[in-house]
Formats: C-alpha cells, sequence, structure tokens
C-alpha cells in the first residue's frame, strides 16, 4: 500500500491517481455486489442510511485504501472506507485550521 501522507497535502491528485489505480486492482470490495450502489451515497443528514452504508464498509477487506483514496481525492459524496461525507469533510477542514495555526506559529517565531 502506498504510505498516506500528511492530512494537510490533501486534496492531492496524484496521490489520488495512485491510490485510485490500487483500489481498482485490490481485492474484491464489499460494496461491488450491491444491488443498489446509491446505498453507499447516502443523504448524509439521515443517519440510518449513513449507518447502513457503513455497515457495508465492517470487515471489507479494502477499508484502509478506500478511506485514504476519499481522502486523497476530496470526494464530496458517499461513505467510503467507513468514513460518511459529513465526516470526512470535518476531517479535512480540521486540519487544514490545524495547518493554518501552525503556519501562523512558525512565522511568530520567526519574526521573534
Ligand atoms: S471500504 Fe466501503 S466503500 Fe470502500 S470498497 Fe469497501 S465497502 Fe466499498
Amino acid at each position: 500500500m502506498i504510505p498516506l501522507g500528511p492530512l494537510d497535502v490533501f486534496p492531492d491528485s496524484a496521490l489520488a491517481d495512485a491510490l485510485r489505480n490500487e483500489l481498482d486492482h485490490a481485492g474484491s470490495r464489499h460494496c461491488e455486489t450491491l444491488a443498489d450502489p446509491e446505498l453507499m451515497f447516502p443523504d448524509g443528514n439521515d443517519r440510518y442510511a449513513v449507518a447502513k452504508s457503513k455497515d457495508q464498509c465492517a470487515g471489507c477487506p479494502v477499508l484502509n485504501l478506500c478511506r485514504d483514496y476519499s481522502l486523497a481525492a476530496g470526494e464530496q459524496y458517499g461513505t467510503w472506507g467507513g468514513v460518511s461525507e459529513n465526516e470526512r469533510e470535518a476531517l479535512l477542514i480540521d486540519t487544514r485550521e490545524w495547518r493554518v495555526a501552525w503556519r501562523r506559529g512558525q512565522q511568530q517565531t520567526a519574526a521573534a
């Protein structure tokens, strides 16, 4: 598996492409045989539907790779690697805020 870099570099299209390629050639995915693929793209505010989509990911052999790809690609919709779209958005926003604060701290240290 390609090592996942720090979240502050996301989205990263080159990494996303590499991870997507690896994902496409990885083992079977629990969601690929679903009669209704839309199950993996629930309304983000529908907790029951989100939980049902996450159930598909539980124990999926490519869960980590799938999650890493979705973060690298900045996927906006659907459940990927057991992470809902709302959770992914919050994770990426938190990381961006942390990055801004870290850079501000670096600048203040350099100016002192
Ligand atoms: S982790 Fe979830 S979304 Fe990703 S391939 Fe597996 S079942 Fe599908």
